[in-house]
């Protein structure tokens, strides 16, 4: 990825990198934007020379031979306009494929490789989206709009130079105006890329709320609370002032259109008089002078339009390459989408946090304070804690997720951070709360647990000790049917079905380290004591973490580990720490102890 350099993504790097990218469409478009940007002049010089050819007959007979050359460079002028609006057509649709193609493939193995906080930061998920959302289309609209900002710079220098070669003085003239009018029309198309902004925000807002009010994942609990009506007034009122501040977009830039072409068309009429002297004293031929008005009609007619709608662009294309210049460089986690590494012969003896201090990047509170505790390879392990206690922490900073915590974390003795990435992914598997629901087939949605392993009778196994034999049964192409909602055969699981198959993942997996951080927090009590009993029925043979905040499943463990202010404050066995006076296990266990009691 050689154009991907950590340094500022700008207009220039920009260009480069579309060149680079798609050499054929982006050369197409500059190519067609200098033709454009010289067709005026070259159309001046025509109508001229075939006007003072006309002319130099005058009381002769006018010979097709003696026009012949004009005529011809008009026709082909004509021409020329004609054909290219329908290739340039074309050429938008495969430069989007082309540039579809290669910047998703970019910009995935960007975000594959980012640093995991970047993940859970809710603006750097922000900018990711805004980045990589319909990126080809953004891509390659703003480099139309350089193109056409480069043709309407160079028309007006063509321009410029020919009238100078008549009239220093009207040359001087325009560029007087132009000036302050490229200026102008910076600052509004920066306006209205801000007020835009806006809107596209607002936009956003209700289209989420369209989304509650109408699709299948929100039906139920639509129908449950009877919310339509309240979340229907509040779309309403969002709509209403998108449409306003639309409609004052809309408003500003046509004043300012407006007002843009009405001193563009008396900088014409002055221009044509200042030129006037020039005719009557033969500085510039009959013909040269209607080319040149014809010439300065047309750039007012196409600057007056173009002009602001470029410098919006502008102004939108640099804002966006911004957000692309903050992605690109956004930390990369070395190794970070290396394939698992297995070790050979590798068995948990202990996992060890010794003194471990942790806070989340940019916060200025301490999730883990001066924590420490040792877990043995030969028993089960439940972490327990209130909400918020830093449970889930203690999971992304074993498995390598996030680095930058104080302390030791030793896995065998050995530091963490002397592992490779890839030897932390084999070892680690993990099923998490908001565990992910692939709309894959049933057997890939066990698969996905370790592609390297296609192993039949292991899937089988699996499903067998989960008892999910029934439900594969039951579904239309067996253990082939396609899940979830995606595809219009998709078939839908029970949410105990979806939490059986992604702990199926985690069996099927080879990880020596199996974890499961409250997958089943959406079943009652009762219910995730229950499915906590059969995964330690089934699995055994593998050292497991269990992290709950509910104590029913957690007794099940041969040891608990009790996390509260950033540490861990008690660990033992059920019964020994059911035994401590004003302990905080205890303490919860009691408070819990009507949800398990019949
Ligand atoms: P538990 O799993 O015990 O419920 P967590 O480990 O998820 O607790 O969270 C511990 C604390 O860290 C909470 O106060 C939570 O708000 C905060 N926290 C969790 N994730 C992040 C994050 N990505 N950025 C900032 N703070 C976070």
């Amino acid at each position: 990825m050689k154009s991907l350099e950590k340094s500022k993504y700008n207009i220039f790097v920009f260009m480069r990198d579309m060149i680079r990218m798609i050499p054929f469409h982006a050369g197409y478009l500059l190519f067609v934007a200098v033709m454009n940007a010289f067709l005026p002049t070259v159309q001046t010089l025509a109508i001229a020379e075939f006007v003072n050819r006309v002319e130099g007959t005058y009381g002769g007979v006018l010979k097709v031979h003696m026009v012949l050359i004009p005529l011809i460079i008009l026709l082909g002028i004509v021409i020329f306009k004609q054909m290219i609006p329908s290739v340039t057509n074309l050429i938008h649709v495969s430069a989007q494929n082309h540039l579809k193609t290669v910047l998703r493939n970019r910009f995935m193995k960007k975000q594959a490789v980012l640093q995991y906080r970047y993940i859970e930061d809710s603006e750097s998920c922000a900018l990711i989206y805004r980045v990589c959302e319909k990126a080809e289309n953004r891509f390659w609209t703003g480099y139309r709009t350089v193109c056409n900002g480069i043709e309407l710079v160079i028309k007006c220098v063509a321009l410029i130079s020919i009238v100078m070669q008549a009239s220093i003085l009207s040359g001087a003239a325009i560029l007087l105006v132009s000036v302050p009018l490229f200026y102008l029309a910076h600052q509004t198309g920066k306006q209205n890329y801000a007020l835009q902004k806006d809107a596209v925000e607002i936009k956003r807002r209700y289209n989420y709320l369209s989304t509650i009010l109408s699709d299948r994942d929100h039906a139920k609990e639509r129908t449950i609370f009877g919310y339509s009506k309240h979340i229907a007034k509040e779309y309403d009122s969002l709509c209403d002032y998108a449409n306003q501040k639309e409609a004052a977009i809309e408003k500003k830039r046509y004043a300012n259109m407006k007002s843009g072409s009405l001193t563009m068309v008396m900088l014409a009429v002055i221009i044509m008089l200042l030129l006037l002297p020039a005719l009557s004293n033969g500085n510039i031929s009959n013909g040269l002078y209607v080319g040149l008005v014809t010439s300065i009609l047309n750039l007012v007619q196409g600057m007056s339009w173009n002009l602001a709608g470029v410098m919006q662009g502008l102004a939108d294309i640099n804002a966006y390459l911004n957000d692309v210049s903050v992605f690109l460089n956004m930390e990369e986690k070395a190794d970070a989408d290396v394939e698992p590494i297995k070790i050979p012969g590798f068995q948990v003896e202990t996992i060890e946090f010794r003194n471990v201090y942790f806070r989340y990047p940019g916060r200025e509170e301490y999730v883990l304070k001066d924590c420490s505790f040792v877990l043995q390879g030969n028993k089960c392990y439940a972490i327990v804690g209130k909400n918020g206690a830093g449970k889930s922490t203690l999971t992304k900073l074993l498995t390598g997720l996030y680095e930058d915590y104080e302390g030791q974390i030793l896995i065998n003795g050995k530091n963490l951070r002397e592992y490779q990435y890839g030897e932390l992914k084999w070892m680690f598997s993990v099923v998490f709360q908001d565990f992910v629901r692939y709309a894959l087939s049933f057997r890939d949605n066990i698969f996905v647990g370790n592609v390297n392993e296609n192993n039949g009778q292991l899937l089988e196994r699996v499903i067998e000790k989960l008892e999910l034999e029934s439900c594969v049964q039951e579904l239309p192409c067996g253990i082939d049917s396609r899940l979830g909602k995606l595809e219009k055969d998709g078939v839908d699981l029970s949410g105990g079905q979806w939490q059986k198959l992604a702990i199926a993942r985690l069996l099927y997996s080879e990880a020596p380290i199996n974890i499961l951080d409250e997958p089943t927090a959406a079943l009652d009590p009762k219910g995730e004591a229950k499915v906590y009993k059969m995964f330690w029925q089934v699995n055994e043979e593998k050292f497991t973490i269990l992290i709950t905040h509910r104590l029913g499943a957690a007794r099940m463990a041969d040891e608990i580990l009790v996390l509260d202010q950033g540490r861990v404050m008690e660990q033992g066995t059920h019964k020994a720490l059911l035994e401590l006076e004003n302990g905080l296990y205890k303490e919860m266990f009691d408070s819990q102890r009507c949800w398990y009691e019949a």
